[in-house]
C-alpha cells in the first residue's frame, strides 16, 4: 500500500502524442503514491468532436472522424502496445463512428455521449502504456464513479454518490495498481453519459481526491506553474510559488483556464493541497495552492475571461417597487442561465453571463430576451471580456482604484464590481482590447522577476 493518495490529472496538450504520453508515464513511475490518475482527450479531439454540433452534412461528420481515427492509429502505433489495446482502441472507434452516424447534431444530450469519446480513447490507449512499462495499472470507466444530475454539457456532480461509489469500487483497487480514468465525463441517474463542462477533467480529479480523501491533487499541464497572469498574454507573467485556495478559486473562477472553475471547491472541502506543475519540465518547480500562505499580497493576479455578455435591463417599475428583481431572476431561472456580476441602479440592473461555456449560447434564446422585454427595455452588448485583479483585502484597501482608472482613461469600462469580495476587482472592457489592458495593468500592479 502506497504511503500518500496522490491523484494525478493530464491534460489534452499533455498527452498530445506518443512522446507526451511517455514523459507523463514517467511522472507516474517514479512516485508510487500516484494511484489516481485521471487523463483528458487527446489535445485538438474534444474541439473536433465538439464541431460536430454544427456539421450536419454526414461525410463532413464522417471525415472528423478519420482525423480522430488516425490521430489515435498513429499514437497506438508509435507507442507499440500490444495487440488487445488495438482491438479496444477499434471498439471504441467503432462506437464513435456508429455515433456519428445516428446522433442528432443538434441535442445536447447526444452531443455529451459522442465527447465522452475523446477521454475513453486517450485513456486505453494511456492504460496499455502504462502496463507496457511494467506498472501495472488498470483502466476504469469514470461514468461508473462520477454520477451527476443531468444537466447535458454542464452537469453538477452529485458528491455523496460519488464517494460511495468511489470507496466500493476504487479503495480497495489502489492498494494494488494504478487506476485510470477520464476526466469530464459522468453519468446520470439514467445511466446517461454527461459532461461537466469544458476543461471539466481537472474537477473531476478534484472529485475523487475528496472521494478518496487523497493527500494530494496534482495538475499536470502544459505551464510550469500557474503565473500571475496567462504567460500567452504577456511575457512579464511571473510564476507563483504558492498561493491559497481563496485566490486560486477566484482566479480559475474569473477565466485562468489553467484550472477549470470549480476544481478548488472539493479540495477546499477536505483541505487537500493541490499542485499545479508542467509535463514537460516537471522538474521545474510548480504552484501549490495550500489554505494559507505566509504573504498576502494585495493582487496575486490578474485574469482575463472572454466571450461575456451583458444583459441591462430598464424599467421605471424598479422605482421603490419591490418584485421587479425577483421577476427577472425568476424568468433567467427558467432558462437555466446563470449569471456572474450584478450592477443596479435605480431604474436598471446590469448582467453578466458567460457566453464562452459549451451550451449557455443556446440558451441565452430570443425566447427568453422576449420574456425580458415583456418586463423591461432590455440591451444585449456581446463581445466583451471580464478582467480581473485578484488577491487579498481588495475591497479594504486604498490606493488600488485610482491608478487603476487613471490607466484606464481611454478605455470604456462596461461595468465593475469592487467590494463583494476582498478577494477580486472586476471589470468589463471591450475584447479586443482586453490583452493590451491586461499587460498594462500587470506592468503596474505586479512586481517584476520577484518570487511570489
Ligand atoms: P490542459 O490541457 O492541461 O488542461 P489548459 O489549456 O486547459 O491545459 O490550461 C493551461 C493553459 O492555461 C496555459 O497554456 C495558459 O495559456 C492558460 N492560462 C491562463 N491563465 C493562466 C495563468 N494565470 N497561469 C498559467 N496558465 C494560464
Ligand atoms: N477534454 C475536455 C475539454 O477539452 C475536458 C478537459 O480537457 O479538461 O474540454
Ligand atoms: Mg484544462
Amino acid at each position: 500500500m502506497p504511503d500518500l493518495i496522490k491523484v494525478a490529472k493530464f491534460g489534452g496538450t499533455s498527452l498530445a502524442d506518443a512522446n507526451a504520453m511517455n514523459r507523463c508515464a514517467s511522472i507516474i513511475e517514479f512516485d508510487s503514491d500516484k494511484r489516481i490518475i485521471v487523463l483528458s482527450a487527446t489535445s485538438g479531439t474534444t474541439n473536433l468532436l465538439a464541431s460536430l454540433a454544427t456539421i450536419d452534412d454526414l461525410s463532413a461528420r464522417l471525415s472528423v472522424f478519420e482525423q480522430i481515427k488516425e490521430n489515435h492509429h498513429n499514437i497506438l502505433s508509435d507507442l507499440n502496445l500490444p495487440d488487445e489495446y488495438q482491438k479496444m482502441l477499434d471498439e471504441l472507434l467503432s462506437g464513435l463512428k456508429a455515433k456519428i452516424e445516428s446522433a442528432e447534431p443538434h441535442d445536447i444530450r447526444e452531443m455529451d455521449t459522442l465527447l465522452s469519446y475523446g477521454e475513453r480513447l486517450s485513456s486505453t490507449l494511456f492504460t496499455g502504456l502504462l502496463n507496457s512499462k511494467g506498472i501495472e495499472a488498470a483502466y476504469v470507466d469514470a461514468r461508473k464513479i462520477i454520477k451527476t444530475n443531468s444537466q447535458y454539457g454542464d452537469a453538477e456532480p452529485l458528491v455523496d454518490q460519488i464517494r460511495d461509489r468511489a470507496e466500493k469500487f476504487l479503495l480497495p483497487e489502489i492498494k494494488s495498481k494504478r487506476l485510470v480514468t477520464q476526466g469530464f465525463i459522468g453519468s446520470d441517474k439514467a445511466e446517461i453519459t454527461t459532461t461537466l463542462g469544458r476543461g471539466g477533467s481537472d474537477y473531476t480529479a478534484a472529485l475523487l481526491a475528496e472521494a478518496l480523501d487523497a493527500d494530494v491533487l496534482e495538475i499536470w499541464t502544459d505551464v510550469n506553474a500557474i503565473y500571475t497572469t496567462d504567460p500567452r498574454i504577456c511575457s512579464d507573467a511571473v510564476p507563483i510559488t504558492e498561493m491559497t485556495f481563496d485566490e486560486a478559486a477566484e482566479l480559475s473562477f474569473f477565466g485562468a483556464k489553467v484550472l477549470h472553475p470549480a476544481t478548488l471547491k472539493p479540495a477546499i472541502r477536505k483541505n487537500i493541497k493541490v499542485y499545479v506543475g508542467s509535463s514537460i519540465y516537471p522538474d521545474q518547480p510548480g504552484t501549490w495552492i495550500v489554505k494559507n500562505t505566509l504573504d498576502k499580497p494585495i493582487i496575486r493576479a490578474i485574469s482575463l475571461r472572454p466571450e461575456q455578455t451583458l444583459i441591462t435591463v430598464h424599467s421605471l417599475d424598479m422605482l421603490h417597487r419591490h418584485g421587479f428583481l425577483a421577476k427577472l431572476f425568476q424568468i433567467l431561472a427558467e432558462y437555466k442561465i446563470s449569471v456572474d456580476l450584478v450592477t443596479t441602479s435605480e431604474v436598471s440592473v446590469s448582467l453578466t453571463i458567460d457566453t464562452n461555456q459549451t451550451g449557455l449560447l443556446q440558451r441565452l434564446s430570443p425566447e427568453m430576451i422576449k420574456e425580458l422585454e415583456s418586463i423591461a427595455e432590455v440591451q444585449v452588448e456581446k463581445d466583451l471580456a471580464l478582467i480581473a485583479l485578484v488577491g487579498n483585502n481588495l475591497d479594504s484597501t486604498a490606493g488600488v482604484s485610482g491608478p487603476l482608472f487613471n490607466m484606464l482613461d481611454n478605455i470604456n469600462i462596461r461595468m465593475i464590481c469592487h467590494g463583494a469580495s476582498s478577494h477580486n476587482l472586476c471589470f468589463l472592457v471591450d475584447q479586443q482590447k482586453a490583452a493590451s489592458v491586461v499587460q498594462k495593468l500587470h506592468k503596474y500592479f505586479i512586481p517584476q522577476k520577484v518570487e511570489n
